[in-house]
């Protein structure tokens, strides 16, 4: 892929090179030179590859060289390997927002967890790739910044200018503005505009940057004409008619974010009467995170979710028996439980095999899904169709409905290319995207901005902006 040479000449340049592997959303991970500062926004995990390909290309960075570490949010793709990557830069500061800051051991103690299952099921010797005492460690090394509010590290006698913008998406979600110099650069993360139910919009800078760094989730998918409030009532509608036909109804979410924005919809459907009554069960991480939710809420009402709505839902966390031995609850039941993308072993992975065989049940898609994990299949299969669970292994008919709804947790394509708008920038680089989604942003941006540069880059190789 195209990507713009080095300019050497110019002292004041900015240099950022993509560590992760491949042009998808894998293993989030940037390297940015800033004249005396090295920065590494996110350090993520793949979800889909295992072992230390599921990493970034750590190779790129020189031990002990890293200022700072900026994270984005606490899902998997963009902290799963962090306390790899603080193993050989101990005096890296690690700046986050404040939920962040709670959220971010509870996923990374799951991942640990899940690496050890992995070790024995699927005998990867290399799992866990980090111990629970690095994990521990990474806390001394916290810097919590405020949204919105500057902070000025100096360095060698030069200054960097970072600030922190709320960016929706999860609990805790920031896009990074650098300024060094007369430069300045604004990393986008994960963003979603609109607001939830849980958690506002994104509220960005209302400046023009020189370099905007933009994720790309959904390039390719096309802007529904429901709104999302359509989308919830028709969620709760699939849902009752299921229950109706005696079947049960499967939401795969992501356990951060998506899996609370999925309660709030359902307590507040069944509050007024428009949710019939069946058991729901959760993930066991999704629970546990609720505490955070629900202290942030109380102490600063960053976001909705108090832990009220999971009693009063009556909502239990699925035991791990019950699916693994394939002896889901005989009473029609709602399950959301995570993965979102239905990857190999996870508690909706093994619910979508039970359900998949029969046509009273409904499996429902409220976010993105990688075509090629088990739930990108699940989305283009045919009624009738034969799906493979590959490691359970067992062959099913897809009987069940399978449904997608337009709720995802990332901007729309159109609200991307509006905020190019809003930055004015000189060059956009593409990031956190399937290889077409990125193509189908690079060649509207170029059509629409005839003098703007768009960089797609190389994964490992530097660019200059
Ligand atoms: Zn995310
Ligand atoms: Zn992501």
């Amino acid at each position: 892929m195209f990507s713009w040479p080095l300019n050497k000449k110019d002292t004041t340049s900015i240099q950022l090179t993509d560590l992760n592997r491949h042009q998808d959303i894998g293993a989030n991970c940037l390297l940015l030179k800033m004249g005396p500062f090295t920065v590494v926004v996110d350090a993520g995990l793949h979800p889909k590859k295992t072992g230390h390909k599921s990493t970034p290309d750590f190779s790129k960075i020189d031990d002990f060289s890293v200022d700072y570490i900026c994270i984005t949010h606490c899902h998997l793709d963009h902290i799963g390997s962090l306390p790899i990557l603080a193993r050989t830069q101990p005096q890296a500061k690690i700046i986050l927002t404040s939920p962040s800051k709670e959220i971010l051991p509870r996923m990374l103690n799951n991942s640990h967890s899940v690496m050890l299952r992995q070790r024995e099921e699927l005998g990867i010797n290399e799992y866990p790739l980090y111990t629970r005492t690095e994990i521990e460690y990474l806390e001394q090394r916290y810097f919590p910044l405020l949204f919105q509010k500057p902070h000025v590290f100096e360095k060698n006698g030069e200054k960097l200018e970072i600030t922190l913008y709320s960016a929706g998406h999860i609990l805790g979600a920031c896009g990074f503005l650098f300024k060094y110099k007369h430069r300045s650069l604004f990393v986008t993360g994960d963003v979603l505009f609109r607001n939830q139910k849980t958690l506002k919009g994104a509220s960005f800078p209302k400046i023009k940057v020189d370099t905007l760094v933009m994720e790309t989730t959904r390039g390719l998918t096309e802007t529904a004409d429901a709104t999302a409030d359509d989308e919830m009532r028709r969620l709760v509608d699939v849902i009752n008619h299921t229950l109706d036909r005696g079947g049960s109804c499967l939401i795969p979410v992501f356990a951060l974010g998506r899996m609370q924005e999925i309660l709030f919809i359902l307590h507040e459907a069944r509050r007024n009467k428009k949710l019939k009554n069946a058991p729901i069960f959760c993930s066991g991480l999704g629970v546990s995170l609720i505490e955070v939710f629900d202290e942030v809420s109380r102490k600063t009402g960053l976001v909705n979710f108090h832990k009220k709505i999971l009693q009063d839902l009556n909502a239990k966390p699925l035991p791990k028996e019950t699916y693994e031995g394939g002896t889901l609850p005989d009473k029609p039941s709602i399950y959301v439980v995570s993965s979102g993308m239905v990857i190999e072993n996870t508690p909706s992975y093994m619910v979508a095999a039970a359900l998949l065989g029969s046509k009273q049940n409904s499996i429902c898609f409220v976010g993105y899904c990688d075509p090629e994990t088990p739930g990108g299949k699940l989305l283009v299969c045919e009624h009738n169709e034969p799906f493979f669970f590959e490691t359970i292994p067992t062959e099913i008919h897809a009987r069940a409905a399978i449904e997608r709804f337009e709720l995802s947790g990332h901007a729309n394509r159109e609200e991307l290319l509006q905020l190019v708008y809003d930055m004015d920038p000189r060059t956009v680089v593409l990031y956190h995207g399937d290889e077409e989604a990125r193509e189908w942003v690079f060649d509207e941006l170029v059509d629409q901005h005839p003098n703007l540069q768009v960089i797609n880059p190389t994964p490992g190789d530097p660019v200059a902006l």
